[in-house]
């Protein structure tokens, strides 16, 4: 079997309310789907996070490498595209375009085998999965601390055990909101919060001080990402667990703060980090390392499958008789194509998400909907 075409399928859709975390402000909603060809037929899906323009066009450079090869030797692919691009590369789109290529031939390579691609990674652990909802994000027009703490109302009444709010707008707004939705939510539902890298030390420091009162379980992103030493600080002066990674890329961007305990919980991206081949890395490196791994996921219902597949696989560190289960991050913004992309929309039962055990990923693509959603203008 050899790849005979790569193609990019991008998705867009612009969205009436626009809403804003700490570093970015969102008014569509753009991604972009990796298909991988086989000249037997067989066909892989893959997402890069990130800008979907910029990803198509890494994603179309690293091609002329991928045309031609044998879509089963994932690691040796992953070594070669990234060293065709090493010099200039190293992290960013290089690698979250990368990553979409990954998926896509894990998703070839379970066909091929006909197992899920967490038979192939070792294993089901489990075959479904908590998944916390993530949304309060600054809305235009509406009053933040009430907005958010009734969204978050919303999700404990659907049956969700979690939610992770946004924070990074300033302290003591922000502490208003995490008090309105500890308020509103009660005294049981998990409750995490992110500041998408929006403060620097003496800000995080003050807030994770002050709201860990409200019971938090993590505190993601509280400063910018290259500031290791900014992380371990804030780790170190306030009560609540770090969080972090969605923006570190391959196990070279985790050995650092994985060596140095910058964080307690790492949240490798399967999109961005650099797909199966690498997360799988990282996760072994921070189970050395005795940190947390709790993935971030952030884009389709193809980014959620590969997500759903690597944490069936996920190793219970310790392995005990009631181990830590990981838990799934479930976007709740509106994105009207994130499940009408696939024919079987990956949802949640009360809090609760079933791993497809199909092969590859275990989703089929609905290609009217790629149409459907592909870019107007
Ligand atoms: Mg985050």
């Amino acid at each position: 079997m050899k790849i005979a075409a790569v193609r990019t399928h991008l998705l867009d859709h612009r969205l009436e309310t626009a809403f804003e975390s700490a570093s970015m402000r969102f008014d569509r909603r753009s991604h972009v789907l990796v298909e991988i060809e086989c000249d037997d037929g067989t066909v892989g899906w893959g997402e890069c996070l990130g800008p979907a323009r910029a990803n198509a066009a890494v994603v179309a450079t690293y091609a002329q490498w991928l045309v031609g090869q044998d879509p089963l030797e994932t690691t040796k692919i992953w070594a070669t595209l990234y060293n065709a691009l090493r010099d200039q590369g190293q992290r960013g789109l290089t690698v979250t375009a990368l990553s979409g290529i990954d998926i896509a031939l894990w998703d070839i390579k379970g066909k091929h085998f006909g197992v899920p691609v967490s038979v192939l990674l070792g294993g089901r652990f489990r075959e479904q999965i908590r998944a916390y909802a993530t949304g309060s994000f600054k809305r235009d027009g509406v009053d933040r601390v009430e907005d958010n703490a009734a969204e978050m109302a919303a999700r404990a009444a659907e049956g969700f055990h979690a939610c992770k709010i946004k924070i990074g707008f300033g302290v003591a707004e922000d502490l208003r909101v995490i008090r309105a939705v500890r308020e509103a939510i009660g005294p049981e539902m998990r409750l995490m919060i992110d500041a998408n890298h929006g403060y620097d030390v003496i800000e995080a420091v003050r807030l994770g001080q002050a709201a860990a009162e409200c019971g938090i379980d993590w505190f993601e992103e509280p400063v910018v990402p290259e500031q290791l030493a900014a992380y371990r600080e804030v780790r170190v002066r306030q009560p609540i667990p770090v969080a972090g990674g969605e923006t570190w890329h391959t196990a070279w961007g985790f050995r650092e703060p994985l060596e140095t305990r910058a964080v307690d919980i790492a949240q490798p991206d399967l999109a961005g980090c650099g797909g199966f081949t690498e997360a799988r890395r990282i996760a072994d490196l921070a189970a050395l390392h005795g940190v947390r791994v709790v993935p971030h996921v952030w884009g389709t219902a193809v980014h959620i499958a590969a997500a759903l597949q690597f944490m069936a696989a996920m190793v219970p560190s310790p392995v005990r008789v009631n181990p830590v289960e990981p838990i799934m991050e479930f976007d709740r913004t509106h994105n009207p194509f994130r499940q009408a992309i696939v024919t079987t929309p990956i949802e949640h039962v009360a809090g609760m998400v079933a791993i497809p055990d199909g092969p590859g990923l275990g989703i089929e693509i609905d290609r009217a909907a790629l149409a459907e959603f592909a870019p107007k203008e």
